[in-house]
């Protein structure tokens, strides 16, 4: 199970380990390699970096950066050093990188001076301020290697060249030359990674930055590893390649897989067992798979087939991958969200496959991912946590979720603070009402740290055409909400969705900036509206004002569509570049008094019609309708286990605080009925238990919550 050159390089992809304990379950022998991080590695070793500063030629290095070529020696010096400090393994290095003379500054060094960044971090933050030093310096060697390749990315290898591509010839291109001098340093690793005698490859590829890296091991694996088949799914093919007529492209691979994985894999992996065994039988269909026959390409899908249900699927599979290989940048130090992101190694989980909203028109609302919604059951998530956590030793989760149901996140932490367990986790959710005060602070108390969710556009008017199924002010509730329970956010944001015109922009980016200042949010990112085919705007764009141009589709891709504004404003690339300026300036706390108009500096814009109050006075008012925690909303006690002794009560609080009072034998009991482990067999208490007799209220600060 292999993930393929160049992702993320802070923790393992969560499909490969997903994927990995489906096909043991069903008694095949898979070994997980990470060719993202090995090559990676590999690059960024003493000797990785003579080969490659041997293969570069100088005439091509930009004059910004010869120092860096010039420089190569002390890079070459320093680079064993800094990529074991990188992975956490040595973090005392930092004292070295701090101190400014180790380092070669190349020009990510010269964006911002040596003072403000020793500013940013302060005389505490030595090992993030060399973290990110020591990333800077990455940056500045992949920058340089791009005269190698053009492709290179620290995350990424030609992503553009593969991202909505509508047709194969530019990639076939690139796959018909010898390997650059990077390319090679990925197959040295592949050809010590992937076992001499192997029946199936399966590269895992959930985006574009993948995927010449897997075909690229896919050819060599035809030439080096004949009898191996090659498999390759993912999000990106999933997403980009369902149409995929271009027969060139199984030169590289020999089966893709669309949707999830474990199904089609079940049938190629029966396909080549009974092969292998000359079996006279016919094995199963292929299912949701394509492939090569008499040079044309062909669907398989079984009809009779029956996926697994998620819910039924084992626990990821960790077993055989090393998390502690994996490498820790931080390339801004302002962005709570990157930094977090940047902190694992996350365990990757799921908490609910799809999504249960799956409403929003610019979401592939069309394809399995979002539409087939699977939740797992809150003791099922929990076991695996724990299995998790077992097999590596790690307790930080990433929950990988579309959008994670509130009920089901309520139940998870019911479950982990019943089991007295204390992991971190964090995920992806919708700004959903069911997120109320109480159970945020029940989320929080059982580990949550941090959300994302997209808050698109905060325009009242523009929620109801996306079907966010939210409107501004509950959006700001719950963020309240999670504020109050210290818990971090982060949201995704829109510009140029059709129909949005400059006064919805404006006073979108007037509530931002409102919900900034009230520190509602910790950070935040634009996209610009892309269209794509799988959601409810690119299916019906007349719907939205909007007429689908092209591209015209010529085998490969058909994702991204291009169109124009029939009946509705065009977005304006300047407006965008005003908004990403402020959101920028937002993030790191500045400018949040001044008026936004400040920003649009080359475009007219009219001053903001939302009240410049809007945010702080919603928040004073009372919860909006339709927050409530449930229809039976039940007690829950975030503290500790009741004393009871000679008329006194002693209980300590969410907070860590010791409440004690002259109170009666009962009230002792029914606060350990209401903590979660009370939950499992009575009836959870109701407020009105407590409530008659005083005992409610003062609870409730101390960590008294309904739920
Ligand atoms: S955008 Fe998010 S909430 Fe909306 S349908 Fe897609 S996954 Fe669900």
């Amino acid at each position: 199970m292999v993930v393929p050159p160049v992702s993320d390089l802070n923790t393992l992809y969560s499909a490969a380990p997903r994927l990995t304990a489906w096909l043991r379950r069903l008694g095949h022998a898979v070994v997980p390699i990470d060719l993202s991080l090995e090559t990676t590695l590999r690059m960024y070793s003493r000797s990785g970096l003579e080969r490659l500063f041997a293969a570069l030629d100088p005439r091509a290095v930009p004059a910004e950066y010869e120092d860096v070529y010039l420089n190569r020696d002390r890079y070459v010096r320093v680079i064993d050093e800094v990529m074991p400090f990188l992975q956490g393994r040595d973090p005392a290095t930092a004292h070295r990188i701090v101190r400014g003379d180790l380092l070669p500054e190349g020009p990510e060094f010269r964006v911002e001076t040596q003072k403000a960044r020793r500013e940013r971090y302060g005389p505490w933050g030595k090992v993030d301020l060399a973290r990110h030093l020591a990333t800077l310096m990455l940056l500045d060697l992949t920058n340089l290697f791009r005269t190698i390749s053009p492709h290179l990315g620290l995350f990424q290898y030609a992503a553009k060249l593969s991202q909505s591509t509508p047709g194969f010839d530019a990639i076939a291109a690139e796959l018909a030359r010898p390997p650059n001098a990077i390319e090679a340093l990925m197959l040295e690793v592949a050809a010590t990674a992937i076992p001499a005698e192997v029946d199936l490859v399966c590269f895992t590829c959930p985006f574009p930055g993948m995927l010449l890296g897997s075909l690229t091991i896919g050819k060599w694996l035809a030439a080096r590893r004949p009898a191996a088949r090659r498999a390759l799914g993912g999000g990106f093919p999933s997403t980009e390649l369902r149409e995929l007529e271009d027969p060139r492209f199984f030169d590289f691979v020999d089966y893709l897989v669309l949707d999830d994985g474990e199904l089609p894999l079940e049938r190629i992996c029966a396909r080549l067992v009974a092969l292998r065994a000359g079996a006279n039988d016919a094995p199963a269909p292929l299912h949701r798979t394509l492939t090569r026959e008499d040079g044309r390409v062909v669907r398989h899908e079984d009809p009779a087939a029956v996926k697994p249900r998620f819910r039924d699927l084992p626990a990821p599979d960790y077993a055989g991958a090393r998390m502690d290989r994996y490498v820790h940048l931080l390339s801004s130090g302002a962005n709570v969200f990157n930094r977090l992101l940047n902190d694992g190694p996350w365990l990757k989980l799921t908490a609910a496959h799809g999504c249960y909203w799956k409403r929003c028109t610019f979401c592939d609302v069309h394809l399995d991912y979002i539409d087939d919604f699977d939740p797992l059951a809150a003791p099922k998530l929990a076991d695996q946590m724990d299995a998790l956590h077992a097999q590596t030793g790690l307790s930080s989760f990433h929950f990988t979720d579309e959008a994670a149901p509130p009920p089901l996140l309520v139940n998870l932490a019911l479950e982990l603070l019943r089991r007295d367990r204390s992991y971190q986790y964090f995920g992806n959710i919708r700004y959903d009402p069911g997120f109320t005060p109480d159970r945020c602070r029940l989320l929080a108390a059982s580990g949550m740290i941090a959300v994302t969710g997209g808050i698109e556009i905060a325009s009242d008017d523009l929620l109801p055409k996306i079907q966010k199924g939210i409107s501004v002010a509950q959006v700001i509730k719950v963020l309240q909400a999670f504020r109050d329970a210290a818990i971090m956010t982060h949201a995704y944001l829109i510009y140029g969705f059709p129909g949005e015109t400059r006064q919805d922009t404006i006073n979108s980016l007037e509530i931002l900036r409102q919900l900034f200042r009230a520190d509602l949010l910790q950070s935040a990112i634009y996209h610009r509206f892309s269209l794509t085919a799988h959601a409810p705007a690119g299916r019906r764009p007349e719907l939205f004002g909007i007429r689908v141009t092209g591209p015209e589709f010529r085998g490969f891709s058909r994702y991204d569509l291009e169109y124009e504004s029939v009946a509705v404003p065009a977005p304006d690339p300047a407006i965008f570049a005003a908004i990403d300026r402020a959101l920028t300036a937002f993030i790191n706390r500045l400018c949040l008094d001044l008026d936004v108009r400040f920003w649009f500096k080359d475009v007219a814009v009219l001053a903001p019609t939302v009240a410049p109050d809007l945010v702080e006075e919603t928040m004073k008012r009372p919860l909006v309708a339709g927050g409530a925690a449930g229809v039976d909303p039940r007690l829950c006690w975030l503290g500790g286990v009741p004393r009871w002794s000679h008329g006194l009560l002693s209980v300590s609080c969410q907070g860590g605080e010791l409440y004690t009072a002259r109170a009666p034998r009962w009230l002792a009991d029914g606060i350990l009925r209401c903590h979660p482990s009370g939950w499992t067999g009575a009836t959870p208490p109701r407020p009105n238990e407590l409530s008659p007799h005083g005992w409610y209220e003062p609870l409730r600060s101390r960590g008294m919550v309904l739920v």
